[in-house]
């Protein structure tokens, strides 16, 4: 008989999540096993943080030697991994210095900090406004939440941050109207990972940074989702030609442990002062330890090759689905892929039900606004898993059509 998913019924979490939880016991590569024996294909990847997927013998051995040595040394002191990091990080880019945080909300929390401070210190008071995109996503905390679209998830929280202003993705004619000098920065992701995954077209990308050398406003590029290779590139800003100010990364920069990378270019670092901003864990022994590892195989050519080439695979499978009619189109690049789906009665489509039933077939997946599948498997998954899941997913989709 086939197993059943394991769940526990509301654990003592706050309301803000779902009542039932899949149990999660071990995993290994792209597979996880649940608290009763049941295996699943891992196509979430933790919401897009396990880059190596599960049990990493490597990132857990240096994690585990270096609790032994040194675990926790506070901002007033650094370690010679945490050097390194940074200086590694500042090479993949146009960049002066990082601030080290512990989430991706955090690290969008600092660099609106920064970009408020730069603005204040050399345009002056008034200049505080911050332009961000409908359907963005940028974390809970309030400063990233009031640059975060989503109605449901800012409402209970207003007034969040004045000056904050919307504009249509991908639409020059909406971004240009949108901008003005009192702006301090832009805050945009290359694809929307939590807004349905649409890309940036290169025109959008173009605009942009011409409007924003124009006006002088700073460049914030959010790759906390699609950077450190998810997309088959270091960066998925890279190829559209924008020369951000600040980027921002975190998932899968410390192999699942919690940490934030508030990437700086020197004019934004010469107008902060000491005691500007600060954390007390950001940046600590062992995850920055982790991390100097997973920035090295990220950054090899011939792992990103790797990625490119499995995204294209996922990619080729997903278009065998192009004919069925709950399929929209398909979005996305490299292994941040999602499938827009349209609901034949006009209502928002079932995500959440397929959500669970592909769990009960052993496929554990994500969405991405009201009517996009998100598949974001481990950087590291089989060419016959990909295979595999996206087998499930045409069971899974064609018994809604049915
Ligand atoms: N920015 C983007 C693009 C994200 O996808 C997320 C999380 O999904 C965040 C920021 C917030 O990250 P965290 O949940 O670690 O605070």
């Amino acid at each position: 008989m086939k197993k059943q998913p394991t769940l526990i019924h509301s654990p003592p979490f706050p309301k803000n999540y779902s009542s039932d939880f899949l149990l999660l016991k071990r995993g290994r590569g792209a597979w996880l096993e649940d608290a009763g024996g049941k295996r699943y294909l891992d196509f979430g990847s933790g919401i897009a943080v396990n880059h190596f997927g599960h049990g990493d013998r490597e990132l857990a051995r240096i994690a585990y030697r270096q609790m032994l040595r040194l675990t926790h040394v506070s901002n007033l002191y650094t370690t010679s991994h945490a050097v390194k990091l940074a200086r590694e990080l500042v090479a993949t880019g146009d960049f002066q210095a990082v601030h080290f945080g512990n989430s991706g909300t955090e690290a969008n929390e600092a660099a609106l900090k920064y970009a408020r401070a730069w603005s204040l210190r050399t345009k002056g008071e008034g200049n505080h406004h911050i332009l961000a995109f409908k359907n963005s996503f940028h974390g809970r905390t309030l400063g990233a939440l009031s640059v975060t679209w989503t109605k449901k998830y800012r409402d209970p929280f207003e007034p969040l941050l004045p000056g904050v202003v919307f504009a249509d993705y991908n639409d020059v004619d909406s971004l240009r109207r949108s901008f003005s000098p009192h702006l301090a920065a832009v805050i945009v992701e290359p694809i929307q990972g939590e807004g349905g995954l649409s890309a940036m077209t290169p025109e959008f990308a173009h605009e942009l940074q011409a409007l924003c050398d124009q006006y002088r406003v700073l460049l914030i590029v959010d790759e906390i989702q699609t950077g450190l290779g998810r997309t088959g590139s270091l960066y998925a800003h890279t190829s559209l030609g924008l020369k951000p100010d600040i980027v921002c990364l975190s998932k899968p920069l410390a192999g699942g442990l919690p940490l934030s990378a508030t990437l700086i270019s020197e004019r934004v670092n010469a107008q902060i002062h000491v005691g500007d901003h600060g954390t007390t864990f950001g940046g600590g022994p062992v995850t920055t330890a982790v991390a100097l590892k997973v920035l090295r195989r990220v950054t090899n050519a011939a792992f990103l090759e790797s990625v490119a080439e499995k995204g294209q695979i996922l990619r080729r499978e997903l278009e065998k689905l192009s004919h069925l009619k709950v399929v929209e189109g398909l979005r996305g690049r490299g292994l941040l892929q999602g499938i827009a789906l349209r609901s034949p009665d006009g209502k928002e489509p079932p995500i959440p039900a397929l959500i669970e039933e592909a769990r009960n077939h052993g496929l554990l997946i994500l969405r991405s606004g009201s009517n996009v599948i998100r598949l974001a498997p481990p950087l590291i998954i089989k060419n016959k898993d990909i295979v595999r899941g996206v087998d499930l997913l045409k069971k899974i989709l064609s018994h809604i059509e049915e």
